[in-house]
This record gives C-alpha cells, structure tokens and sequence, in this order.
C-alpha cells in the first residue's frame, strides 16, 4: 500500500517532513514535491519547458524524495504517471503552512495538489496547519495520519476531496472537528502601487482579509473556534440551480435560430 504526498511550500517545507513521517506507519510513502515554494500557483501546470526531477535524501523510512522544477499539479501527474510504482491508495497535500479556507481554496498549490489526484480517481486530502508563525506540525501531522488510515479504510466518493484545516495548537486545546461547508473570504486593497528608485511604478499583491461569510458551520468558522475543520469539495462547480434560469437568455442571445439553441 503506497501514499503519494505532495505539497506547495517545496521539497523543504517543515510540514511536507512531518507529514510524509507520520504516513509512514501506515504504509510505503513516496514524497513527489516542488524544488521551490509554489504557494498560491493554483491549479497551474507546466507545458513549455521540460519537468526535470532531483533525488533529495529524506530520513529513514523513506530514504529519499523526489523534487520537481514544477508546481503540485505537476508532481501529482509525474508521479501517477511516470514515477510511482504502483497507483497511490491515497494523495496528501500538505501540510501547508498556513490554513486554506474559503475562496482561498481556488488559489491554492496545496488544494491543487489534492485536486490533482481527485482528477485522476485516487482518495485524496488537502491539509493545511491554522496559524502564522512558529508552527509546530506535530499534531496535525499525527491527526492527518489518524485521518488517512480511515479515508485509505473507508474512501471517498467519485470526484471528491477533503480540505483539511488543523489548528496550530496543544492537542488538548482543540475543541474537536467540525464538518464544514467553504466560507467566503476576499481581500480589499489588494493592489500595493510603489515606485521603484528609478520612478517607475510596480505593483505588489497583498492586502488585508474581509470574511463576507464566517458562520460556524464554515470552514472559516470552525477554525476560528480552535476546531478541526474538514470540508468535502467537488470538482463539478456547475450551478445547477441556476441553468433553468439561463435558458431565458438564450432567446436574446441567438433569436432566428428557432430550436438550436437547447
Ligand atoms: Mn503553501
């Protein structure tokens, strides 16, 4: 039985270590990660330069990871497709350092990490440690694993992940786990304009959090009540709903062409 883990902080990240040590009380682990931080590359792959891949010791009972000159995504299918020896029972993304909840989940390299797999019919989880600095991935690494034996045990439904948020605390400070829906978070003066010493303007992206949908049964929610959150979420973003209701447009969008339009 094999695990894939990946993450987008790279090959180095604090969290990728603990994470892929504590999977391995479950079975073989095979460590596919980016040579460098890709926070915040999203779903992004690479198709215009070759994808190289470099040995890098890892401890014992690994042995070795693999690093990849691209992003998550990227690993992921390098690694079902031409690395690993046998298909994962599991994908694990993370653990990032720093949650992923709410609308953040589409700019995510830790949940396109998880997605990825997901794409390609294997259980897959996203995890993500709440906090800013001083992290210490000790717990959540041992959850995560607790976690995966039952996903690996039980599974998850055709076109599913979890995206996984685990406060930075003491295990007997969390106050439990709460299944969630994703919150809605923006950011509002995103766009930084400086100059730079010859005059010219450049811009840096950054901005401060707005929470426009926190409720306790959100990812956000929970998380800010020292709970674990575990949200399940679906590739197929369709609006169902509301496809009736486009139907009513099409009569002015294409108007002699009787029946073509269904
Ligand atoms: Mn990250």
């Amino acid at each position: 039985m094999l695990i894939l883990v990946t993450n987008d902080d790279g090959i180095n990240a604090p969290g990728l270590k603990a994470l892929s040590l504590a999977l391995a009380s479950l079975g073989k682990v095979a460590v596919v990660a980016p040579e460098r931080e890709r926070s915040a590359i999203g779903h992004g792959i690479t198709m215009h330069k070759p994808l190289r891949i470099t040995e890098v010791p890892w401890e014992k009972p690994l042995g070795k990871g693999l690093a990849v000159n691209g992003t998550p995504a990227d690993c992921v299918k390098l690694a079902l497709d031409a690395l690993l020896d046998e298909p994962p029972a599991l994908v694990v993304s993370g653990i990032n350092w720093g949650e992923n909840v709410g609308t953040d989940v589409l700019y995510s390299g830790t949940v396109s990490g998880a997605i990825e797999g997901c794409i390609n019919g294997r259980p897959s989880l996203a995890v993500s440690l709440v906090g800013e600095k001083e992290l210490d991935f000790t717990f959540a690494a041992c959850f995560t694993a607790r976690l995966a034996r039952e996903i690996i045990r039980r599974g998850l439904p055709a076109g599913t992940l979890l995206n996984v948020n685990i406060p930075c605390l003491p295990e007997e400070e969390i106050k439990g786990i709460a299944i969630t829906r994703l919150g809605r978070r923006r950011y509002t003066n995103t766009v930084n304009r400086r100059l730079d010493p010859r005059g010219r303007a450049y811009y840096w992206l950054a901005g401060q959090k707005e929470d426009l949908d926190q409720g306790p049964e959100t990812d956000i929610g929970a998380v800010s009540r020292g709970m674990i959150s575990l949200t399940p979420l679906q590739l197929d973003l369709t609006h169902y709903a509301f496809q009736e209701k486009l139907r009513a447009y099409l009569p002015y969008l294409w108007p002699d062409q009787g029946n073509k339009y269904r």
